[in-house]
């Protein structure tokens, strides 16, 4: 019982080291945040790398940890003939886009400062104390929470006894831990000539060009019956066949070409791995960005990989039997490979972080001869 409960936290711990984008709490300098490890050796025979603040915040909780049977909803355990090891297995999230605004101005205003406040940790305050339900959001506490980080306390004090804060960081990170952080973009400078700028910020992209039109509502877990009846595990974004669609994120392409639901679809995975970003049904004949060529090839977030159509629905490549044009946009988790297919995938609402992603929208201009959209100022995340 108690080595389990071991491994629990040491897989929460080492998944939060590994993805957290930002550090939890106060630092006195941004530059040097994760430059501090510590090995440490659990039960198992696999040494951890851990940065020491997080590792201080997380062996502190090994003690204080909640029972299996509070985890049990949360994470599980398999024992597939590899290593045992535990997992979340459930996530709903469900921040809303007044939260992610107000988080992603507290991290950006506080970047630089001896303070910096990573926009996940303040989210995953919020949401334990909420239960995971964002319509109990109110700005006072933020604002609350803010000014006690401001009087000195520190995320790890004020989440000491909150006994599924863990859970709640973690699973926010797998969703979000790209979106904000380090990134250069070009930029055009007075004479016209284009240069490169580091910046810090939201360097996450929405899905859809600058200044094409779309529509949407909120449609996650809709019922769909093509195939078998099953829930619509993403977001639906309507608009012109040939518009152009953005990766949200850098990452690698893995999965590449028709597949009978999607259509022509194209899956990049995010570089802490934990994310599958699912663009499908796009246009029939040229679905793909002509850069867009192979599994494996790397895709820097504001890339065009494609354009929308009505593709898919069909065993028969290429063809166009989705009603209206869209692009399907989804978003699975993934904390351990066996996760990736099967019966127990992970799949994100998007709504609220497409409309908080609209704020970034991707400028794009076309090349006449090949009638490829291309971004006019490249970016490319930084670490
Ligand atoms: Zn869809």
């Amino acid at each position: 019982m108690k080595k389990s409960k071991y491994i629990v936290l040491f897989s929460l711990a080492i998944a939060v080291g590994l993805l957290l984008p930002c550090t939890v709490g106060a630092v006195t300098d941004p530059m040097k945040r994760n430059c501090e490890f510590v090995d440490v050796e659990p039960e198992v025979e696999k040494k951890y790398h851990y940065p020491r603040r997080l590792w201080n915040a997380f062996s502190e909780k090994v003690l204080k940890r909640p029972s299996d049977k509070d985890l049990q909803h949360f994470v599980t355990v398999v024992n597939d003939g590899e290593e045992p090891r535990e997992y979340i297995k459930y996530v709903d999230f469900d921040v809303s886009l007044t939260a992610l605004n107000a988080a992603l101005k507290a991290d950006i205003d506080s970047y630089g400062t001896e303070q910096h406040l990573c926009w996940i940790s303040l989210l995953a305050y919020l949401g334990t104390r909420y239960g995971g339900d964002f319509s109990k959001f109110k700005h006072q506490d933020l604002t609350t929470l803010l000014g006690k980080l401001k009087g000195g306390e520190t995320i790890e004090t004020l989440t000491a006894d909150m006994k599924h804060f863990p859970y709640y960081l973690e699973a926010y990170t797998a969703v979000l831990g790209g979106f904000v952080g380090k990134y250069k973009i070009q930029k055009s400078d007075t004479n016209g000539e284009i240069k490169w700028e580091e910046r810090y910020g939201l360097r996450a992209f929405h899905p859809i060009g600058a200044g094409f039109g779309f529509s949407q509502y909120d449609d996650f877990g809709a019922g769909r019956d093509y195939g078998y009846r099953r829930k619509h595990l993403g977001h639906d974004i309507f608009g012109a066949v040939g518009t152009p669609i953005i990766a949200v994120e850098s990452g690698v392409v893995e999965e590449l070409g028709w597949n009978r639901f999607g259509g022509w679809r194209v899956g990049i995975r995010s570089d802490c791995g934990s994310r599958y970003h699912y663009y499908a049904h796009l246009r029939k004949n040229r679905p793909y960005h002509v850069d867009i060529t192979e599994i494996g090839q790397r895709v820097e977030a504001g890339q065009v990989i494609g354009y929308m159509g009505h593709t898919g629905y069909s065993t028969t490549e290429n063809v166009n039997n989705i009603k209206e044009p869209h692009l399907h946009y989804g978003l699975q988790l993934i904390f351990d490979e066996s996760q990736k297919e099967g019966n127990n995938q992970i799949w994100v609402d998007l709504f609220a972080i497409t409309k908080f992603l609209d704020k970034n929208r991707c400028e794009v201009y076309r090349v006449a001869e090949t009638k490829e959209f291309y971004p006019i100022y490249a970016s490319e995340f930084i670490e």
